[in-house]
Formats: structure tokens, sequence, C-alpha cells
């Protein structure tokens, strides 16, 4: 199957002052029609800035970006506005995403201006039809963000994405900030929609547990490099990278007998600082079983079985074992 998008290699950095800020270095992924790649890793890891450039909301400083076979860096601005229509993002506040001083029925209607879908009865009968599908009303149509609930409000989001009939949607961190019991009705919706509309999904979060029910395969980030890429069941089952291990270790389990027997492994310290990064493995300055080779070489990405990918040296030192 064709992948719907592309990254080939891509890079983006930020001045800082005098110094180049690498925040995604040699970034390569693949994310096939219909289905939902989760993106994970600690804040600060590259993650949103991978959404954000595959958008170009920012600019990359190098790579591809294809979307259905185009290369996004080569459009006009008005043959990208035309492409953007296909690619939508939802934000993590969506307090913060939706202007406050415009109604629900202005905020879901503005896309639908911009890119002149619909006026008048037609627009009206549209904002109705993108409120149901989020799970709202048309009561909802004339009240102001204020006026709802967190997860409310992250459906209004949801529906202004979907009002101009997108094929792939961007969400970053779209259930961070809402309680735990909203999270999972969200997550549903996002399902549900995705059942229905057919869309593919980049779904963006700082855990593992997050992403486990809603990703088909999901992408391990660290220090703005792919660490492990596989398919949801095989990532949970059978991490190869220390750094996917350590991540699925820290999340609790709901069982005490278990909870209480496993072993975690605790990472040392915080993220270095992209400024200065190590050299060799990116995660060779906190990995409990980081070696001699690991400060020197970059790992190279390799498959260990089908779809499963990871860059680590230790997987080399088994196969010569
Ligand atoms: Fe750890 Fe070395 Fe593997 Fe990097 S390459 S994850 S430092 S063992």
């Amino acid at each position: 199957m064709k992948p719907l998008i592309e990254l080939q290699n891509l890079s983006k950095q930020f001045r800082i002052g005098k110094k180049l800020l690498s925040a995604v270095r040699d970034f390569n992924l693949k994310i096939y029609p219909g289905e939902t790649v989760g993106l994970v890793g600690e804040s600060g890891c590259g993650k949103s800035t991978v959404g954000r450039t595959l958008l170009r909301l920012h600019e990359p400083t190098a790579g591809k970006i294809l979307f259905d076979g185009v290369d996004l860096l080569t459009l006009s601005p008005f043959e990208l506005k035309k492409m953007r229509r296909k690619m939508q993002i939802i934000f993590q506040d969506p307090y913060a995403s939706l202007d406050p001083r415009m109604t629900v029925q202005d905020i879901i209607g503005e896309p639908l201006d911009i890119h002149r879908l619909a006026k008048g009865r037609a627009k009206k009968a549209r904002i109705e039809e993108l409120l149901h599908l989020v799970g709202l009303n048309s009561s909802h149509m004339s009240r102001f963000p204020h006026e709802f609930s967190g997860g409310q409000r992250q459906r209004i989001g949801i529906a202004r994405a979907l009002a101009v009939e997108p094929e792939f949607l961007i969400c970053d961190e779209p259930i961070s900030a809402l309680d735990v019991s909203i999270q999972a009705q969200i997550i549903n919706l996002l399902k549900q929609l995705q059942k229905k509309m057919g869309l593919t999904y980049l779904f963006i979060a700082h855990d593992l547990a997050m992403v486990k029910y809603i990703s088909d395969r999901v992408a391990v980030m660290y220090l703005g490099q792919l660490m492990e890429i596989a398919p949801s069941l095989t990532l949970y089952k059978n991490p190869a990278h220390p750094y996917t291990q350590a991540l699925l270790s820290s999340i609790p389990i709901p069982d005490p007998t278990i909870e209480k027997t496993r072993k975690r492994i605790v990472l040392k310290g915080e993220m270095p600082n992209p400024l200065k990064p190590p050299s060799g493995c990116p995660f060779s300055s906190r990995c409990p079983l980081a070696f001699e080779k690991c400060r020197n070489i970059v790992p190279r990405m390799q498959e260990i079985s089908p779809e499963h990918f990871a860059a680590c040296h230790l997987l080399d030192e088994r196969k010569n074992r």
C-alpha cells in the first residue's frame, strides 16, 4: 500500500542566539491510509515539532514531506493552501486554541469561509452536522468557549478540524489537559470518526499508556530522533530499545500483585540539552545498558521483525553472539 504521509530524513533546527538547536534530526516515517501512528517521548523530545513541521507550520531545515506522493516543499503558497485542507491539527489545550470572543458557530464556520466551502443556510446546516458528529448539538452554536467543559471544548476543536473534510489529522496531545474520565470519551470519539470518515491520524502523546488504545503502530522519539517503531501489540509486548523499555516500565499496572513485583527502570537525570547532545547514541548519557561503542557511534535503525525497527547497538551485539 502507498503511504499517505512520508517523512524522509526530516530535520528541523531552530536558531537560539548564535547556536543551532536540532529539534528533529533525520526523521523517517510512513503513515498509511486509515491507520493511527502514535508518536511518544518525553516533553521536549521534538514530537510536536515533527507534527508542526509536517504541516509546514515550521519550515523544515532539510528532508522531504510527501502527502499522497506530492512533495509539500515544492508547492506554491496557493497549492499549499489547497493541500492544507486535507491535513488538519487538533491541539492540546482546546481553550487556548479557540478564540474566546467567537461563538461556536463562528469558530466552526471560519474554515468553511476560508476555503469557500459553504455560505448562508448551507453553512449553518454544515455546522449543525459537524456538531452532531462530535456529540454536541445545535443549541451550542451561539455559545462561547468559556461556557463549555474541557472535553466539550476539545469536541469543538475536532469539529473545526473536520469542517474542511481532511484526510489526515495530527492530534497533538489532544487529551493531556483533560480529566482521565473524559480522556476515554475523546479517544472513543476519535476512533468512531476514523471509522466513519476513513481518517488517518498521527497521535502525539508524552507517554505510552495514552497511545496504547488508539494506535496501530507506535513510534518512540528521544532527543529529536526516532528510537523504535513497531505495531502496537509488538511494542508493548516486546520492546527492543532500552528507552522504550524504561517508558513502559513506568506505566502503572492496575493489578497490585503484579505492580508490587515487577521491575521498574528508573532513568537517571533529565533529557540532555538539545544544544549539547551526547555523541554517539542520543540516549547514551541515561541508558542503563550503555557501553563504550554507544558513546562514539550513532546506532543505525534496523528491522528486528516485520515492521519492528529500533536503533540500538545491543541488537548487533545479540546477533554476533
Ligand atoms: Fe543504550 Fe547503547 Fe542501545 Fe543507545 S545504543 S540505547 S546507549 S545500549
